[in-house]
């Protein structure tokens, strides 16, 4: 296994900041679950001690990817990117695993997530997923329990399907945004994603969604890196149109700002993906940017906020959404502890490591619990997804939005 930064790696002196950081460390007390313990295994791979297998990317893959080793390392070590790149290097010798595989090509395959949805929308109507937090929840196996409990909702009318039969949005006297519909936020959170819309709209934004590919974080975060960089590709060609392209999913936008160094040594990609990144923000970072137009309803709602780790580390973004929350007439807002500590949903990984998801997120839960908020909100639909699952695993009926539901809902009840 090689690596083109190897040199960052032999930075690390060891020093443990980051061990005090790691939410798995934190939960397990274990040095392999730091970037410290990561870092000295690559160490290890890379002078030929130790042999790149299956072993070692078990312990790679004990990894939330979460940011927070990187962002506190006072050796500026990048360990989530060495980490990437690791795992990339090992895909490539190994190959992934049959069920990684159908995931990735599933989720680069729009038709399949279409076919997919009306089944789990059923499996849901019938109430099927609860069964995880009922009496026999507990005979079922972790992983099969975890997948149950991170379904995200899936209507049967998908975000694309609603906007085309919805009303103009607006003169769009302001211009016109291209709007990200990834996977999540179209499939599962189209409610989130219509509100996402309506503001954009009410801030004098027409909004276009054009036909647009998987941001290819998952593929990316597994080491599938060509059809990464494939999908990459397709999504400037679908966006670079735009003067601006907004996400509301914190992870798609982290994916969209980062394709500049994807496809670093792309000549024909490489400029068109810093321009891409330039005109893209998160909606909340957009809509404080264009002063989006004070909301006037009274909303008498106690409200935490969970900082997305592609949000608040992945893009800068983290007095936004909560300038938005406060703007909003009747919200007590109440900062939780650790706010910006990352919720264990980590895309597949809540399923792939339920135990250690739910160590991390059970944290969550207390944090969020202790706010005596009624609604928490947070801009990424995996931490919605798994913020959901924690709570009501301690019986808890604190409502979970995205923050454009709520900003939206306050302008309705006005009007
Ligand atoms: S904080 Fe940085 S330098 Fe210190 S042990 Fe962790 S990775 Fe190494
Ligand atoms: S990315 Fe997060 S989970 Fe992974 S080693 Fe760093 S702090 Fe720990």
């Amino acid at each position: 296994m090689e690596f083109s930064e190897i040199a960052a790696l032999f930075k690390c002196n060891k020093c443990g900041s980051c061990t005090s950081v790691c939410p798995l460390y934190q939960n397990t007390v274990l040095e392999g679950m730091a970037a410290r313990g990561k870092v000295a295994l690559l160490e290890a791979v890379a002078d030929g001690r130790l042999e790149a297998g299956e072993a070692v990317r078990a312990k790679l893959e004990d990894c939330l990817l979460c940011g927070a080793c990187a962002a506190n390392c006072p050796s500026f070590v990048p360990t989530t990117d060495l980490f990437l790149e690791a795992r990339a290097g090992l895909a490539k010798e190994l190959g992934l695993p049959l069920p990684i595989r159908l995931l990735l090509r599933a989720l680069s395959t729009p038709g399949a997530l279409a076919a997919g949805t009306p089944g789990l929308h059923l499996f849901q109507r019938l109430g099927l997923p609860q069964i995880a937090d009922g009496p026999l929840g507990e005979k079922l196996p972790p992983m099969i329990r975890a997948a149950l409990r991170s379904m995200p909702p899936a209507p049967l009318r998908s975000y694309r399907s609603r906007a085309r039969r919805a009303e103009s949005n607006g003169t769009g006297v302001r211009g016109t945004v291209g709007y990200f519909a990834g996977c999540f936020m179209n499939w599962g959170y189209a409610d989130a994603a219509m509100a996402t819309r309506t503001m954009l709209g009410r801030a004098g934004f027409r909004v276009e969604a054009p036909a647009v590919m998987c941001c290819g974080v998952p593929h990316r975060a597994y080491g599938d890196i060509e059809t990464a960089r494939e999908l990459a590709r397709k999504n400037i060609v679908a966006l670079e149109q735009y003067d601006h392209v907004v996400s509301d999913c914190a992870s798609c936008g982290a994916a969209l700002k980062e394709y500049k160094h994807l496809l670093k040594d792309d000549p024909e990609y490489r400029e068109r993906a810093e321009t891409l990144a330039g005109r893209t923000a998160d909606i909340s970072e957009f809509l404080v940017k264009h002063e989006f137009p004070p909301p006037q309803f009274h909303t008498p709602l106690r409200v935490t906020y969970h900082d997305p780790c592609h949000l608040v580390r992945g893009q800068g973004v983290k007095s936004q959404p909560r300038e938005i929350l406060k703007a909003i007439p009747g919200v007590e807002y109440v900062e939780m502890q650790g706010a910006d500590v990352c919720c264990g949903a980590a895309g597949s990984f809540c399923v792939t490591h339920p135990e250690l998801s739910e160590g991390v997120g059970g944290n969550k839960a207390d944090s969020i619990l202790e706010t005596k908020a009624d609604v928490v909100v947070s801009g990424c639909p995996s931490c919605l997804t798994q913020l959901k699952a924690m709570l009501a695993a301690k019986g808890s009926k604190i409502k979970v939005m995205h923050p454009m539901e709520l900003l939206a809902e306050s302008y309705r009840k006005n009007s």
